[in-house]
């Protein structure tokens, strides 16, 4: 699983010129290899067809996700982003679930999966964030779990945002799908394995 950014026109571009490298081998490039399966995604409900791509060293196959989704959720990752913000502001899953126009059980499944990783995902941004930054000072702890965990990822954000300009403004929600291969909130994340790299798509 490769994340990319939303503009498809970009991603094709990009894969004809064998700009994106292969996370399987790291030394080949991926071309085009079909479609993987349509998903809805709300809020807009639009269905999206992530690109399949292989891999002309090693020809494993990859599935190229826009930013924007974190794998096997049908919300958009802002939705699941302000979800967890409701959440570390003291709202149980209905409230949120009701605020955001979203199934009150979905919520509750994320809420529950994030609960159970706050420490990691946390540790793993403040380490992102210090390998990217530059004389980076680490946040002092609010003393909350779930806080802790939302300013360790905004303040991740803010650094690779100066770090890597060219990338343009990066979003706490599109930076947790992009660190994390899109598995924060997958049911089978280790969060803690995954190298976190803002731009996966490129070394
Ligand atoms: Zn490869």
């Amino acid at each position: 699983m490769v994340t990319v950014e939303v503009d498809p026109v970009r991603v094709e571009t990009r894969l004809v010129a064998g700009e994106i490298c292969c996370p399987a081998c790291d030394t080949g490039v991926l071309a085009r290899w079909g479609w993987a399966r349509s998903r809805r995604v709300a809020p807009t409900g639009e269905p999206v067809r992530p690109r399949r791509a292989r891999c002309r060293g090693c020809g494993v196959t990859h599935v190229l996700l826009p930013v924007t989704l974190l794998l096997r959720r049908a919300y958009a990752a802002q939705v699941i982003w302000a979800a967890l913000q409701h959440r570390a502001a003291g709202l149980g899953h209905r409230r949120v679930a009701t605020r955001l126009g979203a199934v009150a059980t979905t919520v509750r499944g994320w809420l529950r999966r994030a609960g159970g990783r706050l420490e990691v995902v946390r540790a793993e941004f403040v380490r992102l964030a210090v390998t990217a930054g530059v004389d980076v000072t680490v946040p002092k702890t609010a003393g909350s779990g779930w806080k802790d965990m939302l300013a360790a990822v905004e303040w991740a954000a803010a650094v690779v945002g100066d770090r890597f300009a060219e990338l343009g403004m990066v979003t706490p929600a599109e930076l947790v799908v992009a660190a994390s291969g899109g598995r924060l909130l997958a049911p089978d994340c280790p969060a803690e394995s995954e190298q976190g790299c803002p731009n996966t798509s490129c070394p």
